[in-house]
Formats: structure tokens, C-alpha cells, sequence
């Protein structure tokens, strides 16, 4: 039998130990995602130039929910350009929840990309003249990142638009505002199209490794969005990505990421590769706890959160 790839070791090696680890709930409000076998656990890793490791359900497909975000703001920056966008959405950390009923005091503008009132707005800010194509160039946008094409699970967005009335009224908080010169509806159809998106550990990885590659899938060798529009979603992740546990999550892993409620991470060391990691069991934040703990693991185990890596 052939030797193990060292990586793909590792990975094995940290999935197998938090085979246990049953922390966590199914708690999302969307609840078509209750749905789900609680103990599944993908865990993937691409390196910068297109090698992909793999341990265990990795092929299970989950809606993309949140992680969508850095990709749908660099879809953004990439055909708005950074003065519309960021005229439009602040780049500072919030320190509150994801759906927090919270825009900034001046200006009235959603805090960051990452959390739901921001994504609402990058929504309405990639190329198109209505919803459809907005929803259109949103799916190719994201599945360019993936190197796939991705499907879209109505099941979850009827879901989630039976049971939104938080970010319903998020839209509407920044429609009074003057800060989402859009129409609601299209603006959140947009919204819960994007995070309906279906992926799987590996795709993450992909998408992770696409932006540690400065923007270019090191997969299907497309430069997906501009190394400078790259650079800005990597900062963005680093303080915004995992909401109210942004700081501890740098402080103990020290890679930008971003999760969603499906149980989805992404996490990114740049130059060198992405994570993939999902287990639906959420903590507080809305982070799935068992890919946290296998980012964490991974992080220190390859020296990725060094000061003098070896
Ligand atoms: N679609 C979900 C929501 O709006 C996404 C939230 C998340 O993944 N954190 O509630």
C-alpha cells in the first residue's frame, strides 16, 4: 500500500480524534437544516497550487448559508468597485451576532460584509439588472470559486423565507435608514438564494484555496476575482469572519475564516492553502463546533499560527 500523503495523514489523524467531540446543537432558525444527521464531519484541505486532501464525509452536500459572504463581497468589489461598496457597507467588527438588529450610528450603513445586514447589501451590488441575474451571476461567481458548478436547495430557501422575519426586518431597519436603496424583496431573495447554495467540504477547500491563491482557483486555473479584491475579503475575514468569537478565533487560530449556520467553515492560510470543514452541531455564535475544533487542531499541528514556523 502506498504511503499516506503527510497531509492527508493529518487530516485523518485530527478527524478521527474528534470522532467524539458530540458538542454543540442543531440550532439554527431555519428549519429545514434540522434535518440533518448530526454526526456527519467533512474535513478537506487544498494547498495554493491544487492538491486536495480528505477525511471522512466529504462528499456529503450542506447549504453554503454564511460562508457565502466573503465570496459574494468579492463578487461585489469585483463589479461595483471599492468606493460603491464600501460607501455603502463599513469594514469594522461588530462584536454582536450575525443577525444582529444593529447598522452604523452615523451613517446608518450595515457594519461589515459578514454579518447579514451587510451581505443583504453586497447582495444588491453584483452585476445585474434585476434579481434573476443578480442570483445568476452570484451562482457562477461562487461555483468559479468552487470549480464546479453549484445547485441552488429550494428546499432550504422556502425554508428560510418561511422563517425570516429577522432579516426582513434588518432590510427594513436599513431601507428607513436610507441604506439599502433597493427593492426588500429582491434584496433578500437574493440573500437567502446566495446561502442556499449547496457545497461540500471539498468545495470549501477549493474556495478556500482560491483565496490563498490571490483570487486564482488553483483547480480549474482561473483568476476569479482581482488579487487586490482577494487581498481586502482576506482582512475582512480575519476581523469580521466569525462574528462576536472573531478575536478568540484569531487568537487561537489565526486564520481568517468565515462559518454558516449548516455547519460549514472555511478557513484560509494565504500562499499556502484552504480549509474545508463541516459538522452541523453549532456552538453559540453559530459556528459549527467540530469544524472550529478541527481548524484549531490543523492550525497548530502544521505550524500555521506560528511565530517562527520551523
Ligand atoms: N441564511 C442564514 C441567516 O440569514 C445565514 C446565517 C449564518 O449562516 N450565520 O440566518
Amino acid at each position: 500500500m502506498e504511503p499516506l500523503h503527510p497531509l492527508t495523514r493529518r487530516l485523518r489523524e485530527v478527524h478521527d480524534e474528534l470522532h467524539g467531540e458530540a458538542g454543540g446543537e442543531l440550532r439554527s432558525s431555519i428549519p429545514a437544516l434540522q434535518e440533518v444527521d448530526p454526526d456527519r464531519f467533512g474535513l478537506a484541505l487544498c494547498t495554493a497550487d491544487g492538491h486536495l486532501h480528505e477525511a471522512g464525509d466529504v462528499t456529503d452536500r450542506f447549504t453554503i448559508q454564511s460562508v457565502v459572504k466573503p465570496f459574494v463581497y468579492a463578487l461585489a468589489l469585483t463589479d461595483s468597485g471599492f468606493d460603491a461598496v464600501h460607501d455603502s457597507v463599513g469594514v469594522e467588527p461588530t462584536g454582536e451576532a450575525f443577525n444582529a438588529l444593529v447598522l452604523e450610528d452615523v451613517t446608518g450603513r450595515p457594519p461589515n460584509p459578514m454579518v447579514n445586514a451587510g451581505a443583504i447589501l453586497t447582495g444588491c451590488l453584483v452585476a445585474g439588472d434585476d434579481a434573476t441575474t443578480r442570483k445568476q451571476r452570484i451562482r457562477d461567481g461562487v461555483s468559479a470559486f468552487a470549480g464546479r458548478s453549484l445547485d441552488d436547495d429550494e428546499r432550504v430557501s422556502e425554508s428560510e423565507k418561511g422563517a425570516g422575519e429577522r432579516n426582513r426586518a434588518l432590510a427594513w431597519l436599513m431601507k428607513a435608514e436610507g441604506s439599502l436603496p433597493y427593492d426588500v424583496e429582491d434584496a433578500l431573495d437574493v440573500y437567502v438564494f446566495a446561502c442556499s447554495l449547496e457545497v461540500d467540504a471539498r468545495d470549501l477547500a477549493v474556495m478556500g484555496a482560491t483565496l490563498s491563491a490571490g483570487g486564482w482557483n488553483p483547480v480549474t486555473g482561473e483568476q476569479v476575482v482581482p488579487p487586490t479584491v482577494n487581498r481586502t475579503v482576506l482582512s475582512v475575514m480575519a476581523t469580521c469572519g466569525m462574528y462576536d468569537g472573531a478575536g478568540r478565533w484569531f487568537v487561537d487560530v489565526g486564520l481568517p475564516a468565515k462559518s454558516g449556520v449548516a455547519g460549514g467553515i472555511v478557513a484560509v492560510q494565504p500562499g499556502q492553502l484552504g480549509i474545508g470543514a463541516w459538522s452541523p452541531r453549532l456552538d453559540e455564535h453559530g459556528n459549527s463546533v467540530r469544524a472550529a475544533r478541527a481548524c484549531a487542531l490543523l492550525s497548530e499541528r502544521l505550524g500555521m499560527h506560528e511565530l517562527r514556523p520551523e
